[in-house]
């Protein structure tokens, strides 16, 4: 397991959570994810789920795993609506790359409890008032078809 990776010189701090070399609050485990609290909730209840094996970001995550993060993911979710913690909803948030917000390069999906006027959200650029042509559109899907076609 490679504890290290190109953002940071220091060991993992999520491998070493998986290791029980550092303090979490454990929520769930298996084979292949772990489910902690995170430390600086959005809202009480806010779980991180993460492989077990060290993988910087979406390119590195085998599919399998991240089938099994978002299976978690929604079986934490269900737990948070029983859990009498405040709970009217539930985003999934997962950040892959810096420039959408990662901070911690070991993946993890968030899984945040939302209650109507909690304050979060999520801020919307100033072009998104405005859609986009059809033809804009079947361009960006053109482009993703094509990606999708050159990485089988
Ligand atoms: P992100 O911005 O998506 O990379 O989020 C990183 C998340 O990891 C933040 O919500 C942090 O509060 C959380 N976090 C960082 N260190 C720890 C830790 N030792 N235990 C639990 N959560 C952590
Ligand atoms: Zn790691």
């Amino acid at each position: 397991m490679d504890e290290h990776n190109d953002h940071q010189s220091t060991p993992c701090i999520f491998c070493a959570i998986v290791q029980g070399a550092a303090p979490a609050s454990r929520v769930y485990e298996d084979e292949l994810v772990t489910a902690f609290m995170d430390i600086q909730p959005v809202n009480p209840g806010h779980v991180l789920v993460i492989p077990n094996n060290h993988a910087a970001d979406l390119s590195e995550l085998p599919g399998e795993t991240g089938g099994r993060m978002f299976q978690v993911g929604q079986r934490i979710a269900a737990a948070l609506r029983r859990s009498g913690l405040r709970c009217e909803g539930v985003n999934f948030f997962l950040a892959d790359g810096e420039a959408a917000g990662q901070e911690v390069f070991h993946v993890h999906l968030h899984v945040l409890p939302r209650y109507t006027g909690d304050g979060f959200g999520f801020v919307f650029g100033p072009h998104y008032r405005n859609r986009p042509e059809r033809s804009a559109l079947d361009d960006a899907a053109a482009r993703i078809r094509q990606g999708l076609e050159e990485a089988v």
